[in-house]
């Protein structure tokens, strides 16, 4: 009964971890392999995965987790978000998402909120901050740091776009977002309109390379989208409009697609983030672009990655388990679909090796499914119990029968 309390509790003050849990009478899926283990026991030291199978040796201390036959796969990545707030890091853990990367925040509250998960005051997700967005118009995204107080004239020359690279790069920052063409959020700006060159593009992968970072480039619109792969963006994000010849070109350049898909789908329903009717509009020819590309990228066998594109706001609707199951749906197998928010993106990230994988000495990232996925792959969107970096943060498994 106490333990049972004690597992139910989101974000104590001070988390008792307990160095070691035991998950019993799991169902473990890899998607590193593929390979399903049916009833066996996982067991977790110090944050790591460190043993699984049938035979494995429960030690006296662990705490003990009954699973009952259901399934663990590893905790999803989501790789363009937009958190902000605590209550935003809450729910998008909530939702089974242990790794996150930031596609900006106004005021690098993603980098301190990846300071609060190192330093284990909130138990994840681990965040990969990008801080301040390379926009030509960045408005308030200034103001996180006095030395782009001139910045908020516009960030276009040379001097300007290396300027922003260089404070972020100073902050603390793992990625540099910038854009291509401008937003489809937006009711007034056209989301096929390219906003910087190639050749602006290619300042801010090359300053950003001096402090050994990769580009994310927010882009629409084809032509914004080619100027990205050629400036030598690692992915493409949203990628609407993309043409054969730009995907050819990704195949070509290793690029990365990160459709943002549910998003897109957000514009054309009431509520959630995006609630206008010019939005509503824009979306129905949108969202039939954007899956041509998502299956044109999957033919050519272009990497691509799920992501939801929100902050986890208290209206929002966008999982990275609808993204995973709206990939199903156009074109990936059941198990193409989870390593696009687990191995696929790992690798985008270049975290491969160490999270995203149910094998030895990988990171105790874990996530609990009422059955297999790759029978029904809406099973990952019922997220019934969340393990961060070892940390048992959030568990529904009394409800989950
Ligand atoms: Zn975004």
């Amino acid at each position: 009964m106490h333990r049972a309390i004690l597992l139910a509790c989101f974000f104590l003050a001070t988390t008792p971890v307990s160095a070691q849990t035991a998950f019993l009478n799991a169902n473990i899926l890899d998607p590193g392999t593929g390979e399903v283990t049916r009833g066996a026991t996982l067991l977790v030291e110090d944050g790591l995965i460190t043993g699984y199978g049938a035979e494995i040796a429960v030690p006296e201390a662990a705490v003990r987790v009954d699973l009952e036959g259901r399934w663990l796969v590893p905790g999803y990545i989501d790789a363009h978000a937009h958190i902000a707030t605590v209550a935003g890091m809450r729910r998008a853990l909530s939702s089974g998402v242990t790794t996150a990367r930031s596609a900006n925040t106004s005021a690098y509250q993603d980098v301190t909120l990846r300071q609060m998960v190192r330093e284990r005051v909130l138990p994840g997700p681990e965040v990969m901050a990008a801080g301040s967005f390379v926009t030509p118009d960045p408005g308030d995204r200034i103001l996180g740091d006095p030395r782009l107080a001139q910045l908020y004239r516009g960030i276009n020359t040379e001097a300007e776009l290396r300027q922003i690279v260089r404070v972020n790069i100073d902050r603390g920052v793992d990625w540099i977002k910038t854009r291509a063409t401008e937003r489809a959020g937006l009711p007034n700006t056209d989301p096929r309109k390219q906003v910087y060159t190639e050749t602006q593009l290619r300042v801010v992968v090359d300053e950003a390379a001096k402090g050994g970072k990769s580009v994310l480039v927010h882009a629409h619109g084809d032509e914004g989208a080619r100027a990205a792969v050629l400036a030598g963006a690692r992915s493409v994000e949203h990628g609407t409009y993309l043409t054969d010849e730009t995907l050819a070109l990704m195949k070509e350049r290793g690029t990365y697609l990160v459709p943002t898909y549910t998003i897109v789908q957000d514009l054309l329903q009431p509520g959630g983030d995006y609630d206008d009717p010019v939005l509503i509009i824009r979306a129905q020819h949108m969202l039939p672009n954007l899956e041509r590309a998502i299956g044109a990228a999957l033919a050519m066998g272009i990497p691509v990655v799920a992501s939801t594109d929100t902050g986890y706001g208290p209206g929002s609707i966008a999982r990275v388990g609808t993204e995973i199951a709206n990939f199903a749906r156009l074109g990936m197998t059941p198990l193409e679909a989870l390593q696009s928010a687990t191995t696929t993106a790992a690798e985008l990230l270049g975290l491969e090796g160490r999270i995203a994988r149910i094998a030895i000495g990988y990171e105790a990232d874990l996530v609990v499914l009422g059955g297999n996925p790759l029978e029904d792959i809406r099973h990952v969107q019922d997220v019934l119990a969340v393990m961060s970096n070892g940390i048992l943060a959030v568990n529904r498994l009394p409800f989950g029968r």
